[in-house]
């Protein structure tokens, strides 16, 4: 049975994870190139950040992490670029449908001056962009107000014994914003202590629950004490 939290309550778990990672490096804090936080955001998917590292390397390498001089490169030559994030041709598709999205509008920073919810909706309308790459690039790279929801969120806040019983990304988006103040540091920050909790501590198996401080409100960890018990 999932409780319901109070604010006061996110608030306390927020802390408790800044305490435990804030002094980790995170890829898109405090502030991260507007366009290279959204070809990231567009290659991570199915894939680890280390992947995206070494494409973004290239990309960099190439002088490629700007849309006029990535628009200008081939699709094979993209392909080679993008190639260590996996699934590189849909990617190479994915980044081309976004460039169109770019041109559509004038120029990045055209697109990016849109209000959060066009901007959240011209997204979701481009090949290859689901809600959290939206949520993400307008939160990092646009820098407005988005609760990014990815699975190390489900997992993390579901051990913990909070948030809806489904896994629909609307819900579990809610399920923030209706608690917390619409703050976009705020909400930037806490995603990605979360990523970071999920990667460092919260492991799908075998996670490191001796460290973590939110073991006393974690029903999954007194579910798993009770039956090493028994
Ligand atoms: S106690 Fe363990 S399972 Fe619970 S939140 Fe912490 S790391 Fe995750």
């Amino acid at each position: 049975m999932r409780s319901v939290p109070s604010s006061d309550e996110l608030f306390e778990i927020y802390k408790e994870l800044d305490a435990m990672h804030s002094w980790r490096g995170w890829h898109w804090w405090p502030d991260a190139e507007p366009f290279e936080v959204i070809a990231g955001a567009i290659l991570v998917q199915n894939t680890s950040w280390t992947n995206v590292e070494g494409a973004l390397a290239n990309l960099r390498g190439a002088n490629a992490l700007e849309p006029a001089a990535m628009d200008a490169l081939t699709d094979d030559a993209l392909e080679a670029l993008v190639r260590p994030s996996g699934q590189y041709r849909q990617k190479t598709r994915k980044l081309r449908a976004f460039l169109g999205l770019v041109a559509s509008h004038g120029s990045l920073d055209a697109l990016l001056e849109l209000h959060p919810a066009c901007l959240r909706t011209a997204l979701l309308g481009t090949w290859g962009i689901g809600p959290e790459t939206a949520d993400a690039i307008i939160v990092y790279a646009q820098r407005k107000p988005a609760f990014v929801i990815d699975a190390y969120t489900i997992r993390v806040f579901g051990r913990l014994g909070l948030g809806p019983a489904s896994v629909s990304y609307d819900e579990w988006q809610r399920f923030f914003v209706d608690r917390l103040p619409e703050d976009r540091d705020l909400w930037a920050r806490y995603h990605a202590l979360i990523v970071l909790h999920a990667k460092h501590f919260c492991r799908k198996t075998r996670p490191h629950c001796g460290d973590c401080t939110l073991r006393a409100r974690c029903t999954w960890r007194a579910s798993a004490t009770a039956s090493a018990m028994n």
